[in-house]
């Protein structure tokens, strides 16, 4: 089973409005790509903060500017279609209770939980840069990885995205010098805790570190200590839907994954991880 469940149907610029892409045409392209790549089930994940309920949430100055769609709307549009209905939900510490209540407000196939800020600073976008004139790499990825255990620990949440991303600008921002175990650890405790799945994702093979999510001393950890991976694309172009897939499937077998958690209506199981055309090949020899 491969499973594309970490994408967008859009661009991240605010032009991208939903009109334009929430449409049967615009899936088919997705639809499409996801059956080239062997890839079974496709399901997308829109932003939360692309919503004008999440500003009950967190009334960040870049939610602000963001919230224009409205939730029903995207869940009833992709109710019309194949596809799972997920959503990407950045945890924000203290509003635990406001995350439960828009998470609940619709029947969600999985969850993504996602950590993109540190405080109010943001560790991917250069718009709110956590990593100006204070910006230490031993403060940014010690709260990157405490608040991706609380993330974690919260049980909110089916999927941990980017579970790294305080890595993504690679050598164009500061490295902290200790090794980046010490900051994975507490982490990987939560992660072992609430038994979240751990998302793997190819995104990061498109960005300036050139690396999948996790690392591969992450993906160690998580494994020593019994997580379940989920694996995506964060495509938000058809072209990008299971980018990078044979690096990853790679990657995932020298860790020693086999299985690959797969949702439907928030409940997971575990499926064999592998490419849909080796199956389909299997399965019409004589
Ligand atoms: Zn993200
Ligand atoms: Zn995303």
């Amino acid at each position: 089973m491969l499973t594309d469940y970490h994408v967008h149907l859009r661009p991240d610029d605010l032009e991208a409005e939903s009109g334009e892409f929430f449409t049967a045409e615009n899936v088919d392209r997705y639809l499409a790509a996801a059956e080239e790549r062997g890839i079974e089930e496709l399901g997308v994940s829109e932003h939360v903060y692309r919503f004008r309920e999440a500003l009950e949430i967190w009334d960040h100055p870049f939610w602000i500017e963001n919230a224009r769609d409205d939730l029903d709307a995207y869940a009833g549009f992709v109710r019309t279609t194949p596809l799972r209905l997920g959503l990407e939900m950045d945890f924000v510490p203290g509003r635990e209770d406001r995350i439960a209540n828009l998470r609940d407000s619709q029947e969600f196939d999985y969850v993504i939980g996602s950590v993109h800020f540190v405080g109010d600073r943001a560790v991917d976008h250069e718009g709110w840069d956590a990593w100006g004139a204070s910006g230490d790499p031993d403060t940014i990825w010690r709260r990157y990885f405490e608040t991706l255990a609380e993330a974690a620990r919260s049980g909110l949440f089916d999927i941990l995205a980017h579970p790294d991303l305080v890595k993504v600008w690679g050598r164009a921002r500061p490295l902290p010098e200790r090794d980046p175990r010490f900051y994975y650890e507490p982490a990987i405790d939560a992660i072992a805790e609430a038994g979240v799945a751990v998302e793997v994702s190819t995104a990061g093979l498109r960005k300036p570190v050139e690396e999948l999510y996790p690392a591969p001393a992450f993906a160690a950890m998580c494994v020593e200590a019994g997580a379940v991976f989920s694996l995506s694309s964060d495509a938000h172009v058809p072209e990008d839907i299971g980018y990078g897939y044979e690096q990853a499937l790679d990657a995932m077998g020298r860790w020693g994954v086999r299985e690959i958690a797969v949702f439907e209506g928030r409940e997971r199981h575990l499926e064999p991880l592998g490419s849909g055309e080796v199956a389909a090949r299997g399965d019409s020899s004589p």
